[in-house]
């Protein structure tokens, strides 16, 4: 059988079914039924925050975080070095993405760099915490401050990742997740805001629904209203988001011991709890990753080239050149990681690597 860069996890058809039955007897779909205002009090719960607004997915959760913090124009500092929806977001915004090359540890935006990217059209920075680790999000605060800029974290990787104690969801003005079905904790679709402050979040629980309450019309806004089935199916997931994360780290600790010394890897930072959503390679350069792609290939395996290409070079933006990111995304794959990947198929990844370099 093929092996994917992922594969969704499910929990017991029981399990879903249960719920969905609950579904059936209400009849309630949608518009914060009781399935979706469950999952968004449990995962406050988890996540151990306040204000959390579960929505349709991640790519609108960031779009949402912008426009409830009235950013329509104006610069946005970001990371060339993530999806493409961090950068199509803020472009969808009618705002202009302004790029600030990563640190070669974590590949998070270098924030020595920041500073110096700052002009007076500057509105907020949009970081990345790729993979799962987390930016220097003390630094970035402090330069926020300092500047007045508003702080938005892509926490689409970073769900059960914890720093300093706290869950990494809970830095920034607001951050976002995904629950799509390729992440660590997914609801099929889906996708969250976690936000700061009441106001932020007041203004987004409207945004997020038309803009209106009843027939009280205060804003304009869009429909990011998440489903009973999608809520559904995150309930179901969550009770088993530990066994999850026990069965990455596994993974993630043999494919250390196998590759140790033989590929380039992301350092994390101190104090850091992670979560094992990725398990990125860093190869000596492009050749080597597509002899690596080409062999892993014959043998039904695929990894991923994830991310790439840099943000900066995409045909829409007006990109100034970042080395480090450009570099690092020639050289950089994800390889296989999901719960129940056996562990020959690890060995034999490994081994594959080995042979082919
Ligand atoms: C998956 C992802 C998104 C988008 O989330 P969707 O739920 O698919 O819209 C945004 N940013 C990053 C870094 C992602 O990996």
């Amino acid at each position: 059988m093929s092996i994917f860069v992922t594969k969704s996890f499910l929990p017991p058809l029981e399990d879903y079914q249960k719920l969905i039955s609950q579904i059936y007897e209400t009849a309630i779909l949608t518009n914060s039924g009781p399935m979706v205002r469950e999952l968004e009090s449990k995962l406050r719960e988890y996540l151990g925050v306040e204000y959390f607004h579960y929505l349709t997915n991640g790519t609108i959760a960031l779009q949402l975080a912008l426009s409830a913090m009235d950013i329509d124009d104006g610069e946005i500092i970001t990371t060339p070095f993530s999806y493409v929806a961090t950068t199509s977001s803020i472009l969808w915004q009618r705002c202009k993405p302004v790029f600030v090359d990563i640190e070669p540890n974590n590949f998070t935006i270098d924030t020595t760099k920041i500073e110096a990217a700052i002009t007076p059209k500057t509105r907020a920075i949009m970081a990345v915490h790729v993979f799962g680790y987390a930016c220097d999000v003390d630094k970035i605060e402090q330069v926020a401050r300092k500047y007045n800029l508003r702080v938005i974290y892509d926490g689409a990787h970073a769900f059960g990742t914890k720093y300093k104690g706290r869950s990494l969801l809970s830095y920034g003005d607001v951050s976002t997740c995904s629950f799509h079905a390729t992440k660590l904790f997914h609801t099929i679709e889906g996708g969250a805001c976690i936000v700061r402050d009441k106001s932020v979040s007041d203004k987004l629980e409207l945004q997020k629904r038309f803009g209106h309450n009843k027939d009280d019309h205060f804003m304009l806004g869009i429909n990011a209203k998440q489903s009973e089935f999608h809520a559904a199916m995150g309930l179901a997931n969550l009770p088993y988001i530990d066994d999850i994360i026990a069965s990455r780290r596994r993974i993630c600790e043999l494919y250390d011991s196998e590759l140790s010394g033989v590929v380039g890897r992301p350092k994390a930072q101190e104090n850091l709890e992670y979560n094992y959503a990725y398990y990125p390679v860093v190869f000596a350069d492009e050749q080597q990753l597509l002899r690596v792609f080409d062999a892993l290939a014959k043998h039904d395996i695929y990894p991923r080239r994830y991310f790439y290409p840099s943000l900066n070079t995409l045909p829409y933006v007006d990109g100034t050149p970042c080395h480090i990111s450009e570099d690092i995304a020639s050289r950089i794959a994800c390889m296989p990681l999901y719960p129940d990947l056996a562990e020959s198929d690890v060995r034999n990844i490994c081994q594959i690597i080995k042979d082919t370099l």
